[in-house]
């Protein structure tokens, strides 16, 4: 079944700016999806569209088969992990990574658990006492991921979360993100500019184009005709 369906959304700013139109795309569970296309194409607003950062102007879309049009971005159960990482600068590692689990009230021991494996999993161990501005780019990038996996939502949405590392870095994180992604299952859309990110991160790629949807397929088939 697939778990996140847009069907012919549509996204007219109140400027009326038509920013994504009629967009389609069926993503079965686990997927992971790559949207690209250069700046303005209407990447980000798809993905905000999903995760519930912007309202839908027309189209319909639905999250594990429920219609999601009206849901809080809290109800949608999905991740979202961003460029500028936006995580609190006055809190330890720690702290930012537990935040998601603090908020939903879960007790200290089974916060403290799911911190530890999230922490194993990115390899966050000793850090977990800093805070971030005493980390790398990379390092801070995890901490992200750390806090966007410990809930176990229903997907992850990336916005470009590579973009601010340096090109040795980039191609280490891609890695990370691919086994990552592929361990825990975790249906995943990821926004990219970057060609390269497109096609090897991802099961499929989705190419917009000024707000539409230019091609759709698996890296080997747009390759093959691109
Ligand atoms: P991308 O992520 O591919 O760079 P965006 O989704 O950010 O593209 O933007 C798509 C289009 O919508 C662009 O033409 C952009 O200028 C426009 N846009 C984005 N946000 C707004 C907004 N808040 N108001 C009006 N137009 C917007
Ligand atoms: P939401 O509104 O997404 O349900 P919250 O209101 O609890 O969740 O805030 C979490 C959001 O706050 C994060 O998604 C992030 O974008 C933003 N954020 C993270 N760190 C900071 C910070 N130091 N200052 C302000 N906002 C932040």
């Amino acid at each position: 079944m697939a778990d996140i369906v847009l069907d012919k959304v549509t996204k007219k700013y109140p400027d009326g700016s038509l920013a994504v139109s009629e967009v389609s795309i069926e993503i079965a569970d686990g997927e992971f999806v790559i949207l690209v296309g250069p700046s303005g194409c209407g990447k980000s607003t798809t993905l905000n569209m999903i995760a519930g950062l912007e309202d839908i102007s027309s189209g319909e879309l639905r999250i594990g088969g429920t219609r999601v049009n009206e849901k809080a971005p809290k109800d949608r159960d999905i991740a979202m992990v961003f460029q500028s990482y936006a995580l609190y600068p006055h809190m330890t590692v720690r702290d930012n990574i537990a935040f998601p689990l603090t908020l939903a009230k879960l007790s200290k021991s089974e916060i403290a658990a799911k911190v530890d494996e999230a922490s194993r999993i990115l390899d966050l161990g000793q850090y977990l006492d800093r805070k971030p501005a005493n980390l790398s780019g990379g390092q801070r990038q995890r901490v992200a991921m750390g806090r966007a996996i410990v809930r176990d939502p229903k997907a992850f949405l990336m916005d470009e979360p590579l973009s601010n590392l340096d090109a040795k870095l980039r191609v280490q994180m891609r890695t990370e993100i691919s086994r990552l992604q592929q361990r825990l299952g975790t249906t995943t859309v990821y926004v990219t500019h970057d060609q390269t990110e497109a096609m090897t991160l991802g099961d499929r790629v989705v190419v917009l184009r000024g707000g539409h949807v230019q091609q759709i397929g698996s890296p080997q088939e747009l390759y093959a005709n691109p």
